[in-house]
Parts: C-alpha cells; sequence; structure tokens
C-alpha cells in the first residue's frame, strides 16, 4: 500500500509575515504518521524562504514550471532546472487554474493537455516528481462527459511516458466546480471517478501502476470534509488549496489514517 500524500496549494497568495506566520504553525503541529508523504506549494518567490524554515518532514513543490528547459535567454521564465537547482523536487503540472481559458474562456492560461504533457515530461527529466491535476467542469459533470474528459486529460500525459515514470507521479482529480467554492464533491462522487481512474490505469498502464500510483481528491477539502472522504478505498489523499492557507491544512492531515 503506497504512502497517502497530501498537498497545499497555496496559488497567488501570501505576504512575508502571512507566510511566516503559516510555517511557524505548521512547524507547531504534531508529528504527521508515517504513512503520508506531506508537500506545499508557495509562490515562487515564498519557495525559499519556506523551504528554509518549514520542518523537514514537509516538502516544497513548485505550482507551476515553464515549457522551456535548461538555463538561458528566457525572460521571466523558471524552468525544471531552475527549480531543482534549488532543492525543488516536486511540481504540479496541469491545475485547472492554468488550463482555464480553453474550460472557461475567462482568465488563465491556456494550457491544454498537450502542454500539460510536455511540462510534465520536462520536470521529470529534470529529477522532479509530478503531480498532475486532472478534472472536469460543471458543463461536462452536467453532461455525462466527466470520465471521457479526465481520461483525455490523463491520455495525453500517459502518452509521453515510461512504465518507470509512474512511480514519480501523483494524480489529482479536481474537480473544477469544487475548487474554492466551498462545495465539495461527495465522497460517492470522489470516489466513482477515482475509481474509475485505477481502473483506467490497469487497463492502460499495468495492473502495478494502477495499484501503486497515489489518486487524491482536490476541491473544498476541508477538516470536517476530510475524513469522510479518506475513508474511500480510492482515495489516496488531498491537494488543498484554501484551506492549506491556515491550520485547518494541519487537521486535514490529522485524518490521514
Ligand atoms: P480549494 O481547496 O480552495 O477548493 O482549492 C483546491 C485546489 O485547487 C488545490 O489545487
Amino acid at each position: 500500500m503506497p504512502k497517502f500524500f497530501v498537498g497545499g496549494n497555496f496559488k497567488c497568495n501570501g505576504t512575508r509575515e502571512s507566510i511566516a506566520s503559516l510555517v511557524s504553525t505548521f512547524n507547531g503541529a504534531p508529528a504527521f504518521p508515517p504513512s503520508v508523504d506531506v508537500v506545499v506549494s508557495p509562490t515562487a518567490l515564498h519557495i525559499g524562504y519556506v523551504q528554509d524554515n518549514l520542518r523537514k518532514d514537509m516538502s516544497v513543490c513548485a505550482q507551476n514550471i515553464s515549457t522551456d528547459a535548461g538555463f538561458g535567454a528566457m525572460t521571466g521564465e523558471l524552468t525544471a532546472e531552475v527549480f531543482t537547482g534549488f532543492g525543488v523536487n516536486w511540481t504540479l503540472t496541469g491545475h485547472s487554474e492554468r488550463r482555464r481559458r480553453l474550460q472557461q474562456r475567462k482568465r488563465g492560461h491556456d494550457e491544454n493537455s498537450d502542454g500539460v504533457s510536455e511540462k510534465t515530461q520536462l520536470a521529470l527529466k529534470a529529477g522532479m516528481s509530478v503531480v498532475v491535476c486532472i478534472g472536469e467542469v460543471l458543463s461536462d459533470r452536467e453532461s455525462g462527459k466527466t470520465l471521457d474528459v479526465c481520461f483525455e486529460q490523463l491520455a495525453a500525459v500517459k502518452d509521453k511516458l515510461l512504465l518507470e515514470d509512474w512511480s514519480r507521479i501523483v494524480i489529482a482529480y479536481e474537480p473544477v466546480w469544487a475548487i474554492g467554492t466551498g462545495v465539495s464533491a461527495s465522497p460517492q462522487q470522489a470516489q466513482e471517478v477515482h475509481a474509475a481512474i485505477r481502473k483506467w490505469l490497469m487497463t492502460e498502464v499495468s495492473a502495478d501502476v494502477a495499484e501503486q500510483t497515489r489518486i487524491i481528491y482536490g476541491g473544498s477539502v476541508k477538516p470536517a470534509t476530510a475524513p469522510a472522504l479518506i475513508e474511500c478505498v480510492d482515495i489516496d489523499g488531498f491537494l488543498v488549496g484554501g484551506c492549506s492557507l491556515t491550520a485547518d491544512f494541519i487537521e486535514i492531515i490529522k485524518a490521514i489514517p
């Protein structure tokens, strides 16, 4: 049984003071059970501080990496190599807030599944582990396309992966309608998709990868909702947004068995 995994995605939040205070809160938490890996994703500007000051049983994780690679004339970019040179060995890819424009025609970065696959490749090549985020928007769910959307997003990533790469992949199922809305997917809704993803891994990749890959849930996870979600057999942890900016993050980790 692989370890549980809990990620905290700070998104574009934090001042020097608020991040220092958050780190101090996290450092004061009781020891985590050995059954869980914990990572946090501050903004790139806050990563150095968090890395230097956060307890060592939590790792830092980038929120995004460049589609460029290496070092050089790439103004404004942060490549996987820049992160690993700093000792940052995890990144998220494919967060819906980066895929967003295509899905919602609003602010966003127009990332599509091919771009997410490319970034995932670049991260793996640089030695990082990757939390690949997938999930449907409300209209997809309402028209019965939830699994089609998730599988399309996963297939693009899988097509370029070697079998051994899967040991450095965590899949985060984050239904877009549940992100930042206060309305989490119900345990039944989440479990149904997680089980389908695991089955997809079994048929499309291998039984071993299906068993070993952590599939975590994200979308309005709170201390009150975490215990019932984590009881679901195919939910291996959480990707937490809003609640990762407060002591609630620790309460959510406490729900891990
Ligand atoms: P919330 O927990 O704020 O809904 O955000 C979830 C998320 O997007 C984590 O990546």
